[in-house]
């Protein structure tokens, strides 16, 4: 079973890892361009050992992030408010 991320409010409850789940929870506050590193550190302290950039999975497998900043060069996104 590989690594699952997901994203969370940070409560009282708040745990970065879930040994059950296997899950790493990242603060949705935490800015995109930060969440793999946040990955690649909870990865690393459970001795799976990471790359010089991005994260892998403990079977060797990339990690995928939630919605990972590509810095694709749209010049105005507007989809808020309205
Ligand atoms: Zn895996």
């Amino acid at each position: 079973m590989c690594v699952t991320i997901a994203l969370s409010p940070l409560t009282d409850s708040y745990r970065p890892w879930d040994y059950r789940t296997r899950t790493i929870t990242l603060p949705e506050t935490l800015p995109a361009e930060h969440r793999p590193r946040v990955v690649r550190a909870v990865l690393a302290e459970l001795a799976v050992p990471q790359p010089e950039s991005g994260a892998l999975c403990w079977c060797g497998a990339a990690v995928e992030l939630p919605r990972v900043p590509q810095q694709t060069r749209r010049t105005k996104v507007i989809s808020h408010g309205a």
